[in-house]
């Protein structure tokens, strides 16, 4: 009997993992891993900064699913077969091993993306994996004789095989092919972005930070979504934990917005408004005679108590004393609810991903095989799955990568039929 053929399209995270695992399943398997650049492995590269946030110490299948705008609930069961802590046990075994920041985001010990490139490409390599680099696939047809699948390299060749399994990330080709075999794709958008202020007094504030803030997003007046966490001002606007996550969450209701929306920032979220109130009158019953300015009864950076004072018209002159009661529920307003035009997407280069791809729906997530082609198989973020920051994109790109490398690698696994 011949050895089952498998193919891997993509040789970034989810290929090189899935690979991996189908070869290890099933060492008599020829397994080819077709990857469209010359640089496979190149978003592992870039990532986390240049350190690879490979994973998040969150070892939970029910708390790791919550940071997953789409996919968490389909992510649920996979989780279960495979989470964190079986990729920190996974790089142990190839002696890589991973180190936990205060924050959850796990990165190699070496802080070099580069310790886990070379990983996967020296496991690969040792599971006989065969590579081809620099060699993008145009088309997949399925070969209806075999049951098996036809795959058109852009040099004309063609190779053959039982199994594939599509990990083309977020390329238009790789979901080209996937609807060929037909598929359906939800649209694809960004996700992980920051906000564009067109304010230059707030971006005048670049630098600062405030923890925590609560953020409530309201496209045409209708609420939407809200997060809490730190925030940062920058040259361009907004960014920080709690707005990448609110992008990522709004990501679809903003992009359909053309990134117009309203940002209601309430920067004293740990206080009930009655208790900022007090705190204000307290501060103006003992400084009246003093300017707003310098004495703020909130616990804010100075530079932004001044342009928060500026929104509401107050000036550098005016005394606690002066305040009328008007002016003071408008600064309590402004502290609690204070309204930000979002004008545009700017740019996260940390981490950035797609949202949209392959319909969940059609996708077994025991196998990661198809429900509706049999032998295919799809994994990483060609996935309608995006994560929040922290190493959970990763993390979905090795758990759907390695049920689906060893479901194809199982001869018992699945509905596709085998070649001889
Ligand atoms: C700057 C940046 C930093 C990031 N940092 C982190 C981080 O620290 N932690 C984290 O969890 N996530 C991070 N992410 C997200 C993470 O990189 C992705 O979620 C992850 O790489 C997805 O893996 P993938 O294998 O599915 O897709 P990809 O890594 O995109 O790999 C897909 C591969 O398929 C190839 N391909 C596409 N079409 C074809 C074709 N037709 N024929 C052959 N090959 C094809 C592509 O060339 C590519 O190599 C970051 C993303 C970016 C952009």
């Amino acid at each position: 009997m011949l050895p089952l053929k498998i193919v891997v399209i993509g040789g970034g995270a989810a290929g090189f993992f899935g690979a991996i695992a189908t070869a290890q399943v099933n060492p008599d398997a020829q397994v080819t891993l077709v990857e469209a650049s010359r640089q496979p492995l190149a978003k592992v590269r870039i990532s986390g900064g240049g350190r690879c946030n490979v994973t998040h110490a969150c070892f939970e299948a029910q708390r790791l699913v919550q940071n997953y705008p789409r996919g968490g609930k389909a992510l649920l069961g996979a989780f279960t077969r495979f989470q964190a802590q079986d990729t920190i046990a996974w790089f142990a075994t190839q002696g890589v091993k991973l180190k936990t920041e205060a924050d959850g985001r796990m990165f190699p010990i070496t802080d070099n993306s580069e310790t886990i490139v070379e990983c996967l490409m020296n496991e690969a390599h040792a599971a006989g994996v065969e590579l081809i680099i620099g060699t993008p696939v145009v088309a997949v047809k399925r070969n209806t004789q075999t049951a098996g699948f036809e795959i058109v390299l852009k040099s004309k060749e063609i190779l053959q095989c039982d199994r594939l399994l599509l990990a083309t990330g977020s390329s238009i080709a790789g979901y080209k092919i996937a609807q060929d075999l037909g598929h359906h794709i939800e649209p694809p958008v960004p996700s992980l972005f920051t906000f564009n202020i067109a304010d230059p007094k707030l971006r005048a504030l670049a630098g600062i930070s405030v923890n925590p803030v609560k953020l409530r997003l309201s496209i045409n007046s209708k609420p939407q979504l809200e997060q809490t966490g730190a925030l940062l001002i920058t040259h361009w606007g907004l960014s920080g934990p709690s707005v990448l996550k609110l992008s990522a969450w709004g990501a679809r209701v903003l992009h359909d917005s053309r990134y117009q929306a309203k940002l209601l920032i309430n920067w004293l979220p740990d206080f009930q408004l009655e208790q900022v109130r007090q705190n204000i009158l307290a501060v103006k019953a003992e400084w009246g005679r003093r300017p707003i300015a310098l004495h703020r009864g909130v616990d804010l950076p100075h530079r932004l108590w001044q342009y928060i004072l500026t929104r509401v018209g107050i000036t550098t002159e005016d005394r606690w004393a002066e305040l009328p009661n008007k002016m003071l529920n408008k600064l309590l307003a402004e502290l609690t609810q204070g309204e930000y035009s979002i004008s545009g997407k700017g740019a996260f280069k940390e981490e950035f991903v797609t949202c949209g791809g392959v319909n969940l729906k059609e996708v077994n997530f025991k196998t990661m095989e198809s429900k509706l082609v049999p032998g295919l198989y799809f994994a990483g973020e060609i996935l309608d799955i995006d994560g929040v920051t922290g190493g959970f994109n990763f993390q979905s790109a090795w758990t759907t990568a390695y049920l689906a490398g060893s479901a194809m690698g199982t001869s018992s696994v699945g509905a596709s039929s085998v070649t001889n």
